[in-house]
């Protein structure tokens, strides 16, 4: 019995949690996902500062302009500011500098001209004038980063100017690659006739380590329920996730199902109405070891993939359920149509235009056809029994790779 793909990553997002909560140093934390709220530990700024290079001035003393106020003295970012300012004087200011007591605007640098001990003045300006007011950015306490937000460089940059050296972040699953089939000679082997390289084993690594999965244990495994077996369950030791390429069909050969229920699995789904990858599977072992089982031409492995293993990993690095399973809306650059009673992933590459992204649809000659996914990056999601999809139509897309 097939199931929509929508029904099957629900059964994934329900099935899968976020994993145990762990302290990442600053610097390692880059892509995963806040456990903990992050606040501001004083005013942002904790003083009222200078936005520019100029003159500490009082604002009273040039509201009549042109006019010439007596130099004494230097404020630079990082000193103290602690003498304040006699009426009738400027101090020079620099960009970050706490303002000196008294003082109550800056005046820019490129407005003024600097004699031997004084300040030329053309310009009035108002009290505050260039000044970063004293937590006019944030209050002490006040929420920042908020918890369940992915982690990125400005995050990063944010946490690290309130002192927080160590963030508490979702863990991440571990995950283990096992491809089967007889016929599979890893990359660097010499292959004969009937022979093929094992390439879903480099592209399932490469996804992963990608999106920050790093250390990925990689298997590969003849058509053997027994070994298969041995191997999965071996697998789940150590690692929360296993994807199986491979010997999820109805072939003679295809012993997944089989070897999943010899060692206590419960497959959840088996079957998905979807081309290419239809055979999809997804079974736990203990509720808490996911097993995907994904068929094993290369684009079907793509597509199981980013449809139902990335999700879950998403999941259980802490995203709420909608942040799953990111896509692009986009206009399409070349009509497609589908008359099946499937939801079909057609492979895609994108067009950067200057005014508009759009994607355009490449040719393949089915799942099997990994040449066709050399320019690709990423498919076009076309819904069962769409028909015509006009050229300038919004499609759904789904990035197989990192933008550029
Ligand atoms: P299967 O799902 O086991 O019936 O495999 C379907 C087809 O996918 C096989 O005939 C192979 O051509 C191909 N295939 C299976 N495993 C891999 C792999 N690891 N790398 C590349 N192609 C594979
Ligand atoms: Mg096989």
């Amino acid at each position: 019995m097939l199931i929509s793909p929508k029904k099957a990553l629900g059964i994934v997002l329900r099935r899968v949690r976020p994993l145990k909560v762990l302290p990442k140093p600053l610097a390692e934390a880059t892509g995963y996902c806040l456990a903990e709220d992050v606040r501001a530990d004083r005013d942002q700024p904790a003083a009222d500062r200078s936005a520019m290079d100029g003159f500490a001035v009082r604002a009273a003393d040039i509201a009549k302009c042109p006019c010439v106020l007596k130099l004494t003295g230097e404020v630079a970012a990082g000193s103290p500011a602690r003498r304040s300012l006699r009426p009738g004087t400027c101090m020079r200011i620099l960009t970050g500098a706490n303002i000196p007591p008294d003082a109550d605007a800056v005046v820019r640098l490129e407005q003024t001209t600097e004699t031997k001990a004084s300040v030329l003045f053309q310009n009035v300006v108002g009290a505050g004038a260039n000044i970063r007011r004293q937590g006019e950015e944030a209050k002490k306490g006040k929420l920042l980063v908020k918890k369940g937000t992915v982690l990125g460089a400005a995050q990063i940059g944010l946490a690290g100017s309130v002192g927080k050296d160590k963030l508490r972040v979702y863990g991440r699953a571990r995950v283990a690659v096992l491809c089967t089939g007889e016929e599979l000679r890893s990359v660097s082997d010499r292959v004969r006739l009937y022979e093929i390289r094992d390439s879903n084993g480099p592209a399932l690594c490469s996804a992963l380590t990608g999106l920050g999965y790093g250390d990925v244990t990689h298997r590969v495994v003849g058509d053997n329920p027994k070994a298969v077996a041995a191997k999965v369950k071996r697998l789940a030791d150590k690692h929360e996730v296993i994807i199986i390429s491979g010997g999820v069909s109805v072939g003679k050969y295809d012993f997944v199902p089989e070897a999943l229920k010899q060692i206590g699995a419960s497959i959840h789904f088996h079957g998905v109405a979807i081309r290419p990858g239809k055979p999809q599977l997804y079974a736990t072992l203990n509720k808490n070891r996911h097993i995907f089982g994904l068929p094993g031409n290369p684009l079907s492995v793509m597509v199981g993939f980013f449809e139902f293993v990335l999700p879950g990993l998403r999941r259980m690095s802490g995203l709420e359920p909608t942040r799953c399973q990111p896509s692009l809306h986009l206009p399409l650059a070349a009509e497609v149509q589908s008359k099946l009673n499937l939801v079909r992933f057609v492979l895609a590459r994108l067009i950067w235009n200057k005014e508009q992204l759009s994607v355009a649809p490449l040719k393949s000659h089915g799942s099997a056809d990994l040449v066709a996914a050399g320019p690709a990056d990423g498919v076009i999601i076309i819904p069962a029994k769409a028909g015509k999809v006009s050229v300038g139509a919004v499609v759904e897309f789904r990035p197989w790779r990192p933008l550029p």
